[in-house]
């Protein structure tokens, strides 16, 4: 998670609840994407240091453990940067202008240069993060997916240059039988010219004859061009997404909770503070006067009862707006009061770290330590694999 501020209730819902139940059904890696956050805030860093600190407070205060999870900040593993790196020399650039994010991104924040390395490769190091621990699973939302996609096309691209995948032969020889009769036989005959003889015009031709073939997927090129040259092991699995349902988690105004549109109730806000912003939302505009019936359809508050609610309070809102028997402080009352009591074992949690910074700078050094000794694994093996272990 990129630390670009204080956090609200729609994080809570739509990603910390999810982390909180995930670190107790798989190994978790868990860290602040600083250098994430240089990519479109290059030119104003001030505020990354206390984004980070209370970004971690938050985590933990939503229940994020340090002993069933690793916690880490993203520029104290500096492999990162590394792999970052190294990967970059096997990525095609258009991988990368084709992630629907950077047209997209650019779009949206027109007021910033956002015609950076840094940012057209931020894809690429998000690969490096994922790819750096192995991951099996990537919690993303819909809109992140493709950049799972593309990590599993840099880790194929890897392994087939510098390894080999399960079941490599199978789906190599399946790939074959795909191109038709008259090119598998001449593949065939290549990739023994290739390997039997060394023959290196043999591999410029087997490699033009794939390039031009349009039956088979980029993986199964991919693998016809490492089949030709024999192979090795799988350094780096392809990760899978693990879809995160989409927060329900409405803002202030009915729309999605977001900093950009400026309707959020913060994860650790006071109650005063919580109660106040209820107390002043947009109602139903039919109900001008107390006796004026309303509509919940129509109302943001209705949204809120929705996620905080139960059956019978849901009952008496529909009932007593449409009725005009109830007010709308009233029908914001329960509203208010279960923000507040979700809030309550947050706000002594963060109290808790809040009061002891030695302590929560000791549970990320940790969870540092922990993640660098995973890196360093990783990188040993892809060094060793890319020619770069020598002394
Ligand atoms: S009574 Fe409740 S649902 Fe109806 S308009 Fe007022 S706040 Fe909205």
């Amino acid at each position: 998670m990129r630390p670009t501020g204080k956090l609200h209730l729609g994080h809570y819902h739509g990603v910390l609840k999810n982390w909180v139940k995930l670190q107790h059904e798989y190994e978790c890696f868990f860290f602040v994407a600083d250098w994430h956050a240089l990519t479109t805030n290059y030119d104003d860093p001030s505020r990354i240091e206390e984004s980070v600190w209370d970004m971690v407070i938050d985590w933990l205060a939503a229940g994020v453990n340090p002993g069933s999870s690793t916690m880490f900040i993203q520029s104290k593993v500096p492999e990162h940067a590394e792999l970052h790196l190294l990967l970059s020399m096997i990525t095609p650039l258009g991988w990368l202008e084709r992630v629907p994010t950077y047209k997209d991104q650019q779009e949206k924040l027109r007021e910033k240069d956002l015609a950076t390395y840094g940012f057209l490769g931020y894809p690429l190091l998000q690969s490096a993060d994922i790819l750096m621990y192995r991951a099996g699973r990537v919690p993303v939302g819909a809109d992140q997916v493709s950049h799972v996609e593309i990590t599993r096309e840099v880790a194929r691209r890897f392994n087939h240059i510098y390894g080999r995948e399960p079941g490599f032969e199978e789906h190599a020889e399946s790939a074959i039988v795909k191109m038709g009769k008259k090119n598998a036989k001449l593949y065939r005959a290549l990739k023994k010219r290739y390997q039997e003889e060394g023959d290196l015009e043999a591999l410029e031709t087997a490699r033009a004859l794939l390039k031009e073939q349009q039956n088979i997927s980029l993986g199964d090129r991919e693998r016809l061009y490492g089949y030709i040259e024999g192979g090795g092991k799988v350094i780096l699995p392809e990760p899978q997404p693990l879809l995160t349902p989409e927060s329900k988690m409405p803002g202030l105004d009915g729309l999605k909770m977001s900093k950009s549109y400026h309707n959020t109730i913060g994860l650790r806000e006071e109650p005063d503070s919580v109660a106040q912003k209820i107390r002043t939302m947009q109602t139903d505009p039919q109900r001008v006067r107390l006796t004026d019936p309303g509509e919940p359809e129509k109302c943001p508050v209705w949204g809120l009862h929705e996620v905080y609610s139960d059956e019978d309070t849901k009952q008496w809102v529909q009932k007593g707006c449409r009725s005009a028997g109830i007010g709308c402080l009233e029908c914001k009352k329960p509203v208010i009061d279960a923000i507040v009591e979700e809030q309550r074992p947050l706000h002594e949690r963060a109290a808790e770290y809040e009061s002891s910074p030695d302590l929560v700078r000791s549970i990320i050094e940790e969870g540092c330590e922990r993640a660098r000794d995973a890196a360093r694994d990783t990188l040993e093996e892809v060094r060793e694999a890319m020619g770069l272990s020598y002394r």
